[in-house]
This record gives structure tokens, C-alpha cells and sequence, in this order.
């Protein structure tokens, strides 16, 4: 297993956000988390990537318990996240974000490789690499946060709403793209409002609601679900 969550308890002050949920990662998965505006998604995720830590519970990852490894050593260890919003740094320009990402690697060979690759992923950044970050569109900005993440080389990559903001067409797109990084060995998590897109390339899918986990089950038969057509799909 890749990541295994246990009975994970998180707190915003007195607010318990996360009511002990547990989830696994197995290694080249590619793993859904779905659910309403309030969930618990974006807090789940900052778990993970120890941007916010935990009251109670576990967080392993690769074998290795990081609940309390301080958040950079979770991105040497393996762990790349392209967070909600994008976080573009907006008065670099493209290329300059994308080598931010490199920023905890010495193998310059290896770094020049995943640039190229994330080029070939995104051509659209090698067009627009000399251009500010801050002035590429939405779905632009979106392609460079997700290249990014990749930058850092991630056994793991969490990907916190990629298709947010985005028209259909490129939200199409950006999910094509994730089947791809995946097909080529990295296992991903991705938080999902859009639980069509997200359901239909995921492996296996985990619903979250109000804090909890309610249901879990392969990415079809989330897809085909009576309950999650009705709540989630847009579909009775
Ligand atoms: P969305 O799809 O709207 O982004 P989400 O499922 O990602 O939602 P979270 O952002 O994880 O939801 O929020 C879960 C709950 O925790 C919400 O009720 C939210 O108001 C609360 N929350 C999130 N961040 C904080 C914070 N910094 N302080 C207090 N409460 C917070």
C-alpha cells in the first residue's frame, strides 16, 4: 500500500472537520475522493501534504508513518500536490514555476528530463514558458500547478479539484492528461467536485461527506450507483 489513512481526526479550532476516516492508495492507482462543497475534500488533502496536522489518527505513507513529518519532508519523500486555487506564483514566468517545483532536487539530468516530459504533456507551457504565470488563463494556470506538482517527481501525486473553474472541453482534457501520468507509473489522488470526470478514470473512489467516509467502491461502480447518480451526477 502506497498511503493508508487511519481514523483520521482533524480540527479547525474547536470544529472537527475530519470525523476518522479511513482510506488507501495502493500504488499506481488512480484514486477519486468525491463529495459536496464542505465535505472535507481540501482538508483531507492538507493532511496528507501536513499542511495542517492531525488530531488523531495515521497517516502512512511508502511504508513510513509521516502524521507528524513536517510537510517538506513529505515532498522529498514522494509526495507532490497541485493545491485548490493553483497557487501559481504570479510574477514568475512559467518555466520559473515549473523549476520551483524541482526545488528539493540535485539531479539536474533527471530535473531537465521531467521538464521536457511535462512539455510534451502541456505544450501549451512551452509555449507560454517565458510568459508571466499570473497572466495565463485559468485552465493555463491549471496545466502549470499540476506540471509543477509533477516537477517534484512524486510516487504520489494529490490533485485538489483540477478541473475547478475550467470549460468542458479542457476539463476533458486535464482528466486525459491525469490517465496519462498515471499510465506512465505515478499514482495519483485526486478531490473532485466534477464526480463524472473523476469517477470515470478512477480505479476505486471514496465519497465523503460531512466529514465522514460513506461509501467506496470502484470508480464504475461509484459511476453506476443509484445514491451518488442522485447526489453527485446530476442523474436520478
Ligand atoms: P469544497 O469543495 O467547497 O472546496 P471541501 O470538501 O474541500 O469543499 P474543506 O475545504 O475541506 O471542504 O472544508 C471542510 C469543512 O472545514 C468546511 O465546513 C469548512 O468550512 C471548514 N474549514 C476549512 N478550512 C477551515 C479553516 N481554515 N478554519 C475553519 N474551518 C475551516
Amino acid at each position: 500500500m502506497l498511503l493508508e489513512i487511519k481514523d483520521l481526526t482533524l480540527e479547525y479550532g474547536r470544529i472537527e472537520a475530519l470525523h476518522g476516516i479511513s482510506l488507501e492508495v495502493e500504488e499506481g492507482e488512480i484514486v477519486a475522493l468525491i463529495g459536496a462543497n464542505g465535505a472535507g475534500k481540501t482538508t483531507t488533502m492538507r493532511a496528507i501534504s501536513g499542511l495542517r496536522p492531525v488530531a488523531k489518527g495515521s497517516i502512512v505513507f511508502d511504508g513510513q508513518d509521516i502524521t507528524k513529518l513536517r510537510a517538506d519532508k513529505r515532498v522529498i519523500l514522494g509526495i507532490g500536490q497541485s493545491p485548490e486555487g493553483r497557487g501559481v506564483f504570479p510574477g514568475m514566468t512559467v518555466l520559473e514555476n515549473l523549476e520551483i517545483g524541482a526545488y528539493t532536487r540535485r539531479d539536474k539530468a533527471g530535473i531537465a528530463e521531467d521538464l521536457e516530459r511535462c512539455f510534451s504533456l502541456f505544450p501549451r507551457l512551452l509555449e507560454r514558458r517565458k510568459q508571466a504565470g499570473g497572466t495565463l488563463s485559468g485552465g493555463e494556470q491549471q496545466m502549470l500547478a499540476v506540471g509543477r506538482a509533477m516537477m517534484t517527481r512524486p510516487k504520489l501525486l494529490l490533485l485538489d479539484e483540477p478541473s475547478m473553474g475550467l470549460a468542458p472541453m479542457l476539463i476533458q482534457q486535464i482528466f486525459e492528461i491525469i490517465s496519462e501520468i498515471n499510465s506512465q507509473g505515478t499514482t495519483v489522488l485526486v478531490v473532485e467536485q466534477n464526480a463524472q470526470q473523476a469517477l470515470s478514470r478512477a480505479h476505486r473512489a471514496y465519497v465523503l461527506e460531512t466529514g465522514k467516509i460513506v461509501k467506496s467502491g470502484t470508480g464504475q461502480e461509484l459511476l453506476h450507483d443509484p445514491a451518488v447518480k442522485d447526489a453527485y451526477l446530476g442523474v436520478a
